[in-house]
């Protein structure tokens, strides 16, 4: 049976002390709140990992990564490796978020390296792909997704890519306010679904969490989450307000 998940993704936002009191209330909330269905993972900027994953101890989240360097290890100033990242206890790692497809120009062959490079070190990727605008107006969102897909994923053997996490970002979502409806996100879900269909057989597509990304907040949680290959989401503004976060993980 697939995991539901809600994985916050805070971006370059918070100091440490706002990193720990979000922590903290994220925690007791969800401790108050007693839900035992749904895996929460935060992502939390880089310096702030190893202050994140002691709060494992006492809270039940996991503790995700933003990025990871395609490098293992080496003279590469500034990145941070996959093994770095699993001395620190993260479980989890986003790759291919838009932003850095976009603003750090990273191809499909970069995020499938950053992605082994995990899944060598157990961490598990939260793989993010979708359409821009542009795209779907010209009705090329499928086909932009599946050579997302494809190029990034379809190398993995089915062990590895049985622990990949997919999340569905449509790039015009996220951060605008303007979210896919649950009809776009579901048929892309499960579009994505039938990819994996043909390419891994039945049983790993039904195994495969495929997470909804794009202004998903505690308004419109539920009735995305309602949608039988919507299992869970990525949620970057409101993964930052403790309320908001835990409305979101409520919604299933
Ligand atoms: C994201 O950063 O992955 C995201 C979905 O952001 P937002 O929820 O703010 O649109």
């Amino acid at each position: 049976m697939r995991k539901k998940i809600v994985a916050g993704n805070w971006k370059m936002n918070k100091t440490f002390s706002d990193a720990e009191d979000l922590l903290q209330e994220i925690g007791e909330e969800l401790q108050a709140a007693n839900n035992t269905k749904v895996q929460v993972v935060i992502c939390t900027p880089f310096p702030y990992l190893e202050m994140a994953t002691d709060f494992c101890q006492d809270f039940d989240y996991s503790i995700g990564a933003q990025n990871v360097s395609e490098y293992e290890k080496g003279a590469y100033t500034g990145e941070i490796s996959a093994e770095m990242l699993q001395s620190l206890n993260v479980e989890y790692c986003i790759v291919g978020h838009s932003e850095r497809r976009t603003l750090f120009h990273e191809t499909n062959e970069q995020i499938k390296l950053k992605m082994e490079n995990l899944l060598k070190q157990d961490i598990i990727p939260i793989f993010c792909c979708g359409e821009v605008l542009k795209d779907r107006e010209e009705n090329k969102h499928f086909d932009v997704v599946k050579k997302q897909v494809e190029e990034s994923l379809f190398g993995f053997q089915p062990l590895d890519f049985n622990k990949i996490v997919i999340a569905y970002e449509p790039v015009w979502a996220i951060g605008t306010g303007k979210t896919a409806t649950a009809d776009q996100a579901e048929e892309m879900h499960a579009f994505i679904r039938s990819l994996i269909v043909e390419k891994y057989g039945k049983e790993l597509a039904r195994n495969t969490s495929i997470l909804y990304g794009g202004s998903c907040n505690a308004k419109n949680a539920a009735e995305l989450f309602a949608k039988e290959n919507v299992d869970g989401g990525l949620i970057g503004g409101a993964s930052l307000i403790a309320a908001d976060f835990i409305t979101i993980i409520d919604s299933f």
